[in-house]
């Protein structure tokens, strides 16, 4: 590869990385794209990728000398691949913040160190299960990594059912059960001089999966600003640079409670694809590459559908109308419960 022009390189070829591919594009930037799965999205729109394991360190040197900065679209690269790549080039966000958002014990850990509340938990190596009151149930028990969709998670109803399992490892928390009113997320992006935010988005989850967002969020205006400046906190706290999605439950009492942070773009946030006058995308690329962030300024309202496993089928053969957006990821492996492609319905 001729390295003429300024090159992105991003870890992880699904559908985040596809659309961070394709809004590069749109601003004359370079990419190349890292995946260990052949069945990825992004490669068909990047400039260059490689499809190996993340920690051939040949792969990884052919990968850095030919980017001038690397990013990536899921937080779960392993830590030593991305501190072998920091030692030689910039990676942004940086690898020690993700160290942190990987690890659901020392997120909640630091949110609360800076005043920001989180749900109620308990981190099982470090408490004596029996002693959990019973009106802690019903709880959560999280892996404290590598979760996401509802992996890695198991709902407990009461006390009883939880001292009867056996865990594998320590390597777990347990939450309680938030009887939260509503979701809600908002996505925020930092370059080295500003930040800019999203509204919040409004989420239904369905077994723990994002099964649809909309904007504008049924909140009180109060709510929304609260929200973002949560997230700017967050954002500034850290020092990071790029976009992250700070996912809160708005309890009965109208109180916001930090659920999780995702370092990357989010599946909340596709909807800014066709409802916003800048994509999630496009401010995460700007960023990275320090270019001006744009100002979020929303121009429809919106409803996004994500559309999984074999439901892919009937939206292949759907008439799709003037207002509606539907984006098929294009993977070649249907599967049970996998994002396969959403649908924006703009108004
Ligand atoms: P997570 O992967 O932790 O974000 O969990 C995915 C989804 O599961 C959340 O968006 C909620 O819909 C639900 N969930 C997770 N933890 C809790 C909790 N402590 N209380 C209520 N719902 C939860």
């Amino acid at each position: 590869m001729n390295k003429k022009t300024f090159t992105l390189g991003i870890f992880g070829g699904g559908q985040l990385g596809k659309f961070l591919v394709q809004s590069a594009k749109k601003l004359n930037i370079r990419t190349f794209v890292f995946t260990d799965s052949i069945d990825s999205p992004a490669i068909y729109h990047s400039d260059d990728f490689i499809i190996s394991n993340y920690k051939n360190k040949k792969k990884l040197d052919f990968f850095i000398k030919n980017i001038d900065l690397a990013t990536f679209e899921f937080e779960n690269i392993p830590f030593q691949t991305l501190d072998y790549v920091e030692k030689k080039i910039t990676v942004s966000p940086k690898p020690s913040i993700i160290r942190i958002l990987q690890d659901r014990l020392k997120e909640k850990n630091f949110l609360n160190s800076i005043g920001i509340k989180t749900t109620e938990f308990y981190y099982l190596k470090k408490v004596n299960k029996r002693k959990i009151n019973n009106s802690f149930f019903p709880a959560f028990v999280k892996t404290t990594r590598f979760g996401y969709d509802g992996k890695g998670q198991i709902f407990f109803k009461d006390k009883k059912n939880f001292l009867k399992y056996s865990f594998k490892n320590n390597e777990y928390i347990i939450e309680k059960l938030v009887n939260f009113k509503k979701e809600i997320s908002i996505v925020i992006s930092r370059n080295k001089s500003k930040t800019v935010a999203f509204d919040a988005f409004e989420n239904l989850h369905k077994h723990q999966i994002l099964q649809k967002s909309k904007i504008p969020a049924n909140i009180s205006r109060k709510l929304n600003n609260e929200a973002k400046e949560i997230s700017k906190k967050i954002i500034d706290k850290l020092n990071y640079i790029g976009t992250m999605c700070v996912e809160f439950f708005v309890t009965k009492e109208n109180k916001l409670l930090v659920n999780e942070i995702a370092p990357r773009v989010h599946n909340s946030g596709h909807l800014t694809l066709n409802a916003y006058n800048v994509s999630q995308f496009e401010n995460h690329i700007r960023a990275v590459c320090n270019l001006k962030l744009k100002k979020p300024k929303r121009i429809y309202q919106a409803t996004m559908y994500n559309i999984l496993g074999f439901d892919i089928e009937k939206y292949r053969s759907k008439n799709i109308t003037k207002n509606e957006f539907f984006y098929d990821y294009g993977k070649k492996e249907i599967k049970d419960k996998r994002k396969m492609g959403h649908l924006t319905k703009i108004i």
